[in-house]
């Protein structure tokens, strides 16, 4: 008909649709808790709409529904959510809004087949997923408090229709109807079966209408309100998966209940993978608030950005529950939720990093994150210098600042550090010579950050942390450890190189520094040390 509006999808979604349906097809059974996840968001938003708008709330029966159709091979997701707009269906169901997408595209295109499920999940490429096993999908949708009905249409080709469409209640309807091969959706046995593995820690019942019955599907407790000892570790993982959109099984659960000054319940993990979202997506924690178990969002910055790999939810009597997400930012009982929440996490994070082995694996997926708090956040630099590790030039693998320390020679008065790409090459640089030739032991850093953060923290237990590139350090006071040759005089050579190398280099002079090489380069000690200049001259300054 003339009011049936056809549009085109854009190129990312083009190719987000062909990545979803050809890439990814043996999780395709995650379609479902997209959709779900979707549906359960759009309860939440209505809820928390009401409560400055009391017009919009929700009937008090509201479910999740879900009926599968055999006889039209369709199977429809009910909810009474906040809606969409016309407006709303074209940009939400149309385009890819959220930033990183793309980048999250060629990641999957690029990754092991065995790896896509993990990207996916962390990603959640959300409606989308709805192609997997449909071939047609409709949606339709009213925005709750309009009176305005539309239906969004596409085949998951080129282009989408909206049209004009009745619903008798706000929320929305989504139809699949289902590809050839994907009969078993119809099943509700196989349907519940997927519910109660992605979803049944949502607190929005969902029911299965088969036969005409209402089945609840799923179990809808608030995991983190129910006592430790009624907890198994399969519940903590299960729910982990759920609130991280994860595959892994956590490196840490905290799952504990404040009291007195302040009142909340907190169940957070720590990923056992590196998540991809946390690494290239946004900055900010996306860990969960919800007001006496009811969600309110999960923008709270519950936790400092150099912690977002931290997933989990936060739920507290001490707030109203009609507080707006604008209010959230200026309250202090949030300010004080967040620092306990924070130094109980840093807590942790102390008491595992006892066990080296296990917190190597911690500090490969996370360290280049955390370190990122050196350098923004002075209320945690001290707690953060006794979490990170290092590479070293005298020790293999992992070793933090206190041995470090523990091993300096007794002449030895400052921390050594040297930057660059990748601590293999730094291993070989000549810039070391002189400190093994004196059995001086460097940290070798070499991640983006490392060339940002050791200015900040300046000294450790009282000892200056050093660059070697920078300025002139002097070794003369720490004796040379075996065999070398006597210095030759350099002092007539000095000032001819410094002559015929005036357009390139401030200074040549002689240094107790190398031992095999002739020279190397060194930054003045006011200026920013080499790999700084680096990687000034690379961002083009
Ligand atoms: P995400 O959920 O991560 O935002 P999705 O691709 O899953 O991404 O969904 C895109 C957007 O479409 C959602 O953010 C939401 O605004 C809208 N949407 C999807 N499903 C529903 C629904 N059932 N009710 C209301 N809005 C929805
Ligand atoms: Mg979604």
């Amino acid at each position: 008909s003339e009011t049936v509006e056809r549009h085109e999808f854009n190129a990312e979604v083009g190719r987000l649709l062909d990545l979803v349906v050809h890439a990814l097809y043996s999780e395709r059974e995650i379609f479902l808790r997209e959709l779900v996840a979707n549906a359960a968001d759009a309860i939440d938003k209505r809820r928390f709409e009401a409560l400055v708008n009391p017009e919009l709330a929700l009937p008090a029966d509201s479910k999740l529904r879900i009926l599968p159709d055999k006889a039209a091979r369709s199977i429809t997701i009910s909810d009474a959510g906040i809606g969409m707009t016309k407006l709303e269906l074209g940009q939400n169901l149309g385009t890819i809004a959220r930033s990183g997408t793309l980048a999250f595209a060629s990641k999957v295109a690029d990754a092991k087949a065995e790896d896509r499920p993990s990207l996916i999940g962390q990603f959640g490429v959300g409606f989308y997923s709805a192609f997997m096993v449909a071939d047609r999908v409709e949606v339709t949708s009213r925005h709750a408090g309009s009176e305005e009905a539309w239906s969004w249409a596409s085949e998951g080709r080129g282009d989408y229709t909206l049209a004009p469409a009745s619903r008798a209640e706000p929320g929305t309807d989504i139809v699949l109807h289902l590809k050839e091969d994907a009969g078993e959706y119809l099943e509700p046995i196989r349907l519940q079966t997927i519910i109660r593995k992605w979803a049944d820690h949502i607190t929005v019942p969902i029911v299965l209408v088969h036969d005409g019955e209402e089945e609840p599907a799923n179990a809808g407790t608030a995991l983190w309100r129910k006592p430790k000892s009624e907890i198994s570790e399969d519940d903590y993982a299960e729910f982990y998966r759920h609130v991280s959109h994860a595959f892994d099984t956590p490196w840490a659960t905290l799952h504990w209940r404040a009291e007195g000054a302040l009142d909340f319940s907190a169940l957070l993990f720590v990923p056992g993978m590196k998540p991809f979202q946390a690494v290239e997506g946004e900055r900010e924690s996306r860990v969960r608030l919800h007001v006496r178990r009811m969600f309110i969002t999960d923008q709270a910055g519950m936790l400092p950005p150099w912690l977002r790999f931290v997933t989990g939810v936060v739920d507290t009597e001490d707030l109203p529950l009609n507080v707006s997400r604008e209010m959230l930012q200026a309250t202090p009982v949030l300010a004080r939720i967040r620092r306990a929440v924070t130094a109980k996490v840093l807590g942790e994070l102390k008491s595992r990093a006892k066990d080296a082995e296990s917190y190597a694996g911690f500090w490969e997926n996370f360290g280049p994150i955390l370190k990122e708090g050196l350098y923004e956040d002075a209320e945690h630099r001290k707690d953060l210098s006794a979490l990170i590790r290092f590479r070293s030039s005298s020790v293999e693998g992992w070793t933090s600042l206190a041995d470090y320390v523990s091993r300096m020679k007794p002449e030895q008065k400052d921390i050594y550090y040297l930057v660059g790409d990748d601590t293999e090459a730094l291993a070989k640089s000549p810039q070391l010579e002189g400190f093994r030739a004196r059995g001086v032991e460097v940290l070798l850093l070499a991640d983006q950050i490392d060339s940002f953060w050791p200015e900040r923290l300046d000294r450790f237990e009282e000892k200056p942390v050093r660059s070697i590139t920078q300025g002139n350090i002097d070794l003369s006071q720490l004796p040379l450890e075996g065999e070398t040759a006597e210095a030759a005089d350099l002092s007539a050579l000095l000032p001819k190189l410094t002559e015929a190398l005036k357009d390139e280099v401030a200074e040549v002079r002689a240094s107790d520094r190398l031992v095999d090489s002739a020279v190397l380069l060194s930054a003045s000690a006011m200026g920013p040390d080499l790999q700084m200049q680096r990687l000034l001259r690379r961002a083009g300054r």
